[in-house]
């Protein structure tokens, strides 16, 4: 493959845009080489403007469940752009799009939309501080909610892969108030609550993405439950990534523990910058305006955003059995990759929920961020350089997770394991 345009175009970009990206990870800095810049997507492929072609298993970080320019989503976009882009007044879309997304929840009365999965889970969080009157909030390591201040302690994704776990310009005022436990270690949560009177909620990621995929314990979900309960705390589940992904009713039907309050993003707007937060209704009334929580946007339920929300939902509402395939064609892809590297004496962990799956450079079992840290990332960035040159777009860091869309076939599935042992064999 060559990446002549690609390197033009990122040392122009360096000049004006920091590092060249609007998103960190996008950078390619764990995994070496240029990041490729994108042409066009088309189905399960990805573009690039050297023309290359990539079986893309990124999927926009999650939103394309259905792959690159569906032709569904497409059209509800294109209908609802000719109406106008933005009117910063209530639509009938907004409505249609939480009604859905109430019908499929236990936990959501009611639901309000911003415009990205930070906005999302940071009035989710302020909305929890106001209902309990706490300032306090439990978090775990290397769960990522978004970049907003408080939020940023030791979270996952980006900033885990720069070793820069907080970052400059978060005020530890501000951090003060957010506890950190291990993920899937209850007596880490037993502690916090011992260590604060003032806890206003638990925010957890219940099928963790955002460092690598690592899914949480069932019957630690339900003791969360209880502390939140016996503490007057509330329980958030970010499903910003999960949401739609690991399954069409959320981490609530792959569990039996029930949340609070549950924030949204990526596949509930289709590819366009939709997130949102929910719960009972009892919480969510304390919003402003009916309540005394602010909180706003100008650019809230955008009607083009909706529409392509709502054409997403629907399309999967359509084809519940969908799942089953995703989820089929993961674990083929996972275990595919887990026997692959097997043969040239590799140990990958491997796992896989509904759409997502994971894998590490790790011989033993992965349960939390510590054990996540314990990957060789050096081999993760040899296998992604030599995929790429194999044509196939991976998540550029091992502390990430990867995507099956809709519109990738089992024989692309079969290729890519395929590849997958030509690099093993080169990296081992
Ligand atoms: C992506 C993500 C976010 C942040 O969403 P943005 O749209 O990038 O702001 C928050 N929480 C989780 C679990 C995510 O995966």
């Amino acid at each position: 493959m060559k990446y002549k345009h690609s390197i033009k175009a990122f040392e122009k970009a360096q000049k004006v845009i920091p590092g060249g990206v609007d998103s960190p990870v996008r950078a390619f800095k764990s995994v070496g080489g240029t990041p490729l810049f994108i042409k066009k997507g088309d189905g399960a492929y990805l573009v690039d403007i050297d023309g290359n072609h990539y079986v893309d298993f990124v999927q926009s970080w999650g939103p394309l469940i259905f792959g690159h320019s569906d032709k569904t989503i497409e059209k509800a976009v294109i209908k609802a752009v000719k109406k106008g882009l933005s009117f910063g007044a209530p639509t009938e879309i907004e409505t249609k799009l939480a009604t859905l997304i109430c019908s499929l929840f236990e936990a959501i009365d009611k639901i309000r939309f911003v415009s990205s999965g930070t906005e999302a889970v940071m009035s989710a969080i302020r909305l929890a501080r106001g209902f309990t009157g706490k300032d306090d909030i439990i978090k775990f390591e290397g769960c990522y909610h978004g970049h907003s201040d408080s939020l940023l302690v030791q979270a996952g994704s980006g900033a885990v892969t720069f070793g820069t776990p907080s970052s400059p310009g978060v005020p530890a005022d501000l951090t003060k108030h957010t506890l950190l436990a291990k993920y899937n270690d209850i007596k880490s949560v037993k502690e916090c609550f011992k260590n604060s009177k003032n806890i206003a909620c638990i925010i957890i990621e219940p099928i963790a993405g955002n460092m690598g995929f690592v899914p949480a314990d069932a019957k630690f979900l339900e003791e969360l439950r209880v502390l939140c309960d016996k503490h007057g705390a509330l329980l958030i589940f970010d499903e910003v990534m999960s949401g739609f992904r690991a399954h069409l009713y959320g981490a609530q039907s792959v569990y039996a523990t029930k949340p609070d309050l549950v924030t949204f993003g990526k596949v509930i707007g289709g590819g366009m910058p939709v997130g949102a937060f929910g719960g009972r209704a009892e919480i969510m009334d304390k919003l402003s305006p009916d309540g005394p929580v602010y909180q706003a946007g100008t650019l809230s339920g955008n009607p083009v955003a909706m529409a392509a929300g709502y054409a997403s939902l629907k399309k999967l509402l359509a084809h519940e059995d969908l799942y089953r395939d995703l989820e089929q064609k993961a674990k083929h892809l996972v275990e595919g990759l887990r026997l692959a590297a097997q043969e040239e004496g590799i140990s990958l962990q491997v796992n896989a929920i509904g759409s997502m799956f994971g894998f590490f450079f790790n011989n033993k079992p992965v349960h939390n961020f510590a054990d996540a840290l314990t990957s060789d990332t050096q081999k993760f960035a040899a296998f992604h350089q030599g995929m790429l040159q194999e044509g196939f777009y991976f998540a550029c860091s091992q502390f990430e997770t990867g995507f099956i869309s809709s519109a990738m076939s089992e024989a692309m599935i079969e290729d890519t394991i395929v590849a997958a042992s030509k690099v093993f064999k080169a990296i081992k």
